[in-house]
């Protein structure tokens, strides 16, 4: 099978010297430094939705393929009719959805023609039924008709050669309907990226299992392996490795075989315990960023056995702005998929703040009914209740200037990160 080039083993590599990276430069580097990773293969239309074409979607045929009738009624051409009554005798036989008529009507005669029915030779307007009267092998109908009334003209829908959407687009459920118009059976499309999610530290226990002294609940595991689905991906769920190095080595070893990407959560800074962070950086190639951004403590980047990993912070709360924040666009495009910008609104905050300058932020946030922009009670990052209240996040920007209610903020609905 023919593979795409693999990711270039400094991919993560900052500039050097640089210390605090902001977030538009950490994006403008994960931009410029990813590629595509999978495989391409070809699905029928009615499995593509979700998928990221591989190559660009290009209009095989007109739609409609041919003009036909939009109404039940009766084909003639336009030209012998006129003001006032019109009497125009029938032509036998009839024009009927895929069994066309296949002589030819005459100018000043009319057809019987169905919906969708090809019109045939000779004709070029449609009168409904309801406006015709049928007799003796006649019909009759009042003038004027207009020019190609109630007809689907040949390609007035999609003109063959078009293209419909260009490579790199994740096709969405509502546009399946104009690629099987456009003649497209099938289309190329990326293989899923096959995404591995890892916990880290000895504190974490499965979901719902009951917590010794000092044990919490592994809440990054499901909340990762949730947004890798919502995005598309196909989620592979590498379970919990307690902080000892060689369990995590054989997960990562493991993982690698199996995955296209890794995110992992715990362990990324340098502490003590920060196995993850130690493995990439002395069997791997890791680069620790430390990203201005906040909640987020450093970000660890790396490639195990050439398989891109992203080590996220521990706090749910950090995890999951990290994963929207870098997460989101970085799998796009190991995906195959056009790198996104996630498209805010500027709207009225309807809180106050003090900010410093240096650090973007993201805060859970919500949008009022009366268009004003609330953020949540606390901005600790282990309330994970504030996740479930907000519907997006809101973006301060690095320069810091305190936010008095009425200031416009940028607000990002969870739709702005692909959710
Ligand atoms: P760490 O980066 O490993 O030092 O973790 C930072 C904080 O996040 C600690 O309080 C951890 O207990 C917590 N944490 C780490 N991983 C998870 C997880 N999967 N679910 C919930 N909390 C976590
Ligand atoms: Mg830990």
């Amino acid at each position: 099978m023919v593979r795409p080039p693999r990711l270039r083993v400094d991919c993560f590599a900052l500039p050097p010297g640089v210390q605090w990276t902001s977030v538009e430069d950490a994006l403008m580097h994960l931009k410029a430094n990813l590629a595509p990773v999978t495989v391409v293969e070809r699905v029928p239309a009615g499995r593509a939705a979700g998928r990221i074409l591989a190559a660009p979607a290009i209009a095989a045929r007109d739609n409609p393929p041919a003009a036909n009738a939009a109404v039940d009624g009766y084909a003639f051409a336009h030209a012998a009719t006129g003001e006032g009554d019109n009497i125009l005798p029938l032509v036998p036989g009839r024009a009927a959805a895929g069994v066309p008529f296949t002589g030819w009507v005459p100018e000043g005669h009319a057809v019987r023609i169905l919906t969708g029915a090809v019109l045939p030779e000779g004709t070029d307007t449609v009168e409904m039924q309801e406006n015709v009267t049928v007799e003796e092998g006649r019909i009759a109908f009042r003038g004027p008709v207009r020019h190609g009334v109630n007809v689907r003209r040949k390609g007035e829908d999609v003109t063959r050669g078009k293209v419909l959407f260009p490579a790199g687009t994740r096709l969405r459920f509502n546009d399946i309907p104009l690629l099987v118009a456009a003649g497209l059976g099938e289309v190329p499309v990326f293989a899923r990226l096959r995404v591995g999610v890892l916990s880290t530290g000895d504190e974490l226990k499965a979901p719902g299992s009951p917590l010794g002294p000092g044990q919490i609940h592994d809440i990054n595991r499901p909340m990762l392996l949730t947004l890798v689905e919502r995005w598309g991906h196909e989620a592979v769920d590498l379970g919990h490795a307690p902080d000892r190095r060689e369990v995590v080595e054989a997960l990562l070893d493991r993982a690698a075989g199996e995955v296209d990407a890794i995110l992992t959560s715990g362990g990324a800074s340098a502490g003590d315990e920060d196995h993850l962070s130690a493995l990439l950086r002395e069997k791997g190639q890791r680069h620790i960023w430390r990203i201005a951004i906040k909640p987020g403590r450093p970000l660890a980047f790396g490639l195990w056995q050439g398989v891109p990993v992203f080590g996220l912070p521990g706090n749910p709360v950090a995890a999951f702005v990290c994963a929207l924040v870098f997460g989101y666009p970085a799998l796009a495009r190991l995906a195959g998929g056009t790198w996104p910008r996630p498209e805010g609104s500027l709207l009225p905050a309807a809180f106050a703040k003090r900010r410093k300058a240096g650090r973007s932020e993201f805060l859970r946030a919500r949008l009022g009914a009366d268009g004003r922009v609330q953020v949540f009670r606390s901005e600790g990052s282990g309330l994970v209740s504030g996740l479930s209240w907000a519907n997006g996040l809101v973006h301060l920007p690095s320069e810091g200037n305190d936010i008095a209610p009425g200031d416009p903020v940028n607000f990002l609905p969870w739709s702005a990160f692909g959710l």
